[in-house]
């Protein structure tokens, strides 16, 4: 389990792999077994300790890409977000959150928190010192997404770790959108690091994970709610998540490169009013987004002028797909305000920022020249 390897597509690769000593096979054998034998070992194995012996393996691949001591896998991102952090707070504490968040984990807050006594809020603006300004007496947790869903906003993120340090809480992020390919947020000082792995570390639209990297100390704390709430990933997709993880560095650094095209293309085209993509010059997050992201991610979001039907371009689209999720190999899709944020309302949608007519596009590794022309097809048949 070598741990020294600087390369992000060495670590993607190699790390945490598991040796076939049986048949000398060149990738990790799946250890499906949920029974294990706990006489004369020093450790009791069972799939919800979080430590078979992929699980633990695949950890520690997570854990090096993330620049972290230790990491843990969950069944999906939403049992990562949740178990992360709860695992800070009791009934009485107080967290603040960054308000653009992704749906599920706005949910969870707005839902839930009240019954369980644990208060909130959410911040507007995207400065350090909107934050700041919400912190209590009985704050614990300050919970940031960035980029975000959907527009791409950038928030500081070694200004809100210098915050959460002064005030002693618990600073956590969500960075699906970035990957560790593009940001590793530990580097600036923040100390728990979400992944929902389903997304680019799976990278296939095939299998649902989450992961949640940060200290020994930290992980610990987050394994003990862990196993009890139950919330951890079976093998066969630990296996599957490795073999995804090998080629992330590759696939994410295609996505960032098709992106930017896209975003170019569509920042020049007549029919589009807005586009959102941290790697434009335009966009207000992009000299913060510079300073701590190695490639602007795969994500980006327009508008399409008025009198366009956005609804009715999505159905004309042949090779991108309208879907809910995103960060696949393949280009996909979908208006926040009919899908991901419509349960939000279009008051609440407005407050935000997210236009009717915005279009999610996440974009995969085709060939920009086919993706244009797919955009454009569709376009000249709901132009009016
Ligand atoms: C998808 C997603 C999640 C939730 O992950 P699931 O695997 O669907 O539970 C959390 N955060 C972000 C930013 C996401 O895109």
């Amino acid at each position: 389990m070598g741990n020294n390897y600087k390369g992000i597509n060495t670590i993607c690769t190699h790390v945490g792999e598991l040796e076939d000593k049986q048949f000398k096979g060149a990738v990790s054998p799946l250890y499906m077994s949920s029974s294990y034998a706990f006489q004369d070992v020093d450790i009791k194995r069972y799939p919800r300790y979080f430590n078979t012996p992929n699980q633990e393996a695949l950890c520690v691949k997570i854990a090096a890409l993330e620049h972290a001591e230790s990491a843990l896998i969950f069944g999906s991102g939403m049992a990562a977000v949740s178990t992360a952090v709860l695992a800070f707070l009791k009934a009485g504490d107080h967290v603040v959150l960054q308000r653009e968040l992704y749906g599920g984990t706005y949910n969870l807050i707005n839902e839930e928190f009240d019954r369980f006594g644990i208060e909130y809020s959410f911040v507007d603006g995207l400065d350090a010192k909107d934050f700041e300004t919400k912190i209590k007496e009985t704050t614990k947790v300050i919970y940031i997404e960035t980029p975000s869903n959907p527009l791409l906003s950038i928030v500081d993120i070694a200004a809100i770790g210098k915050v959460a340090k002064k005030h002693g809480i618990i600073s956590i992020i969500d960075n699906t959108f970035a990957s560790p390919v593009n940001q590793n947020p530990i580097d600036f000082g923040i100390d728990v690091v979400i992944h929902s792995a389903t997304k680019y570390m799976g990278g296939h639209s095939d299998i649902c994970a989450g992961a949640v990297a940060s200290s020994k100390e930290n992980i610990a704390r987050i394994f003990h709610l862990g196993k009890n709430l139950g919330g951890s990933l079976s093998d066969y997709t630990v296996w599957l998540l490795e073999r995804s993880l090998k080629t992330m560095g590759i696939r994410v650094k295609a996505q960032n490169e098709n992106a930017m095209k896209m975003a170019k293309y569509l920042d020049s085209h007549k029919d589009i009013k807005k586009v959102y993509y941290p790697g434009l010059p335009s966009h207000n997050g992009h000299e913060l987004a510079k300073s701590q992201m190695r490639g602007f991610g795969g994500m980006l979001s327009f508008e399409i002028k008025e009198g366009f039907d956005a609804e009715k371009f999505q159905k004309e689209l042949n090779l991108i797909k309208p879907s809910m999720s995103l960060a696949g190999v393949e280009s996909t899709m979908l208006s926040p305000a009919q899908t991901s944020h419509s349960l939000l309302g279009k008051k609440e949608r407005q407050k935000q920022g997210i236009a009717e007519n915005l279009i999610r596009f996440s974009v995969g590794i085709e060939e920009t020249e086919d993706l244009i022309e797919d955009i454009n097809n569709a376009l000249n048949k709901v132009r009016k």
